[in-house]
């Protein structure tokens, strides 16, 4: 399967636009993974900017705003 760089970068919604793993989403996966984190990605943009990847505050967000999601 080819990898679909430049479509993925299209619609990466993580702010760090300077990431050699952007676009590339199973580095970009590996890399949070191996760190206890979760992607940028998944957070929503207002937590996404705040660079704090850690699975706690990614429930924190998800827990405290559902409604606003
Ligand atoms: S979520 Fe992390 S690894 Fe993925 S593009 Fe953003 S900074 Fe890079």
């Amino acid at each position: 399967m080819e990898c679909r760089k430049d479509e993925n970068i299209s619609e990466c919604t993580c702010s760090a636009t300077k990431c050699g793993n952007r676009g590339i989403c199973c580095e970009c996966v590996r890399h949070h993974r191996e760190a206890g984190e979760i992607p940028g990605c998944f957070f929503p943009k207002w937590a996404e900017l705040k660079h704090n990847r850690s699975i706690e505050y990614f429930v924190e967000v998800y827990s405290k705003t559902q409604k606003t999601l």
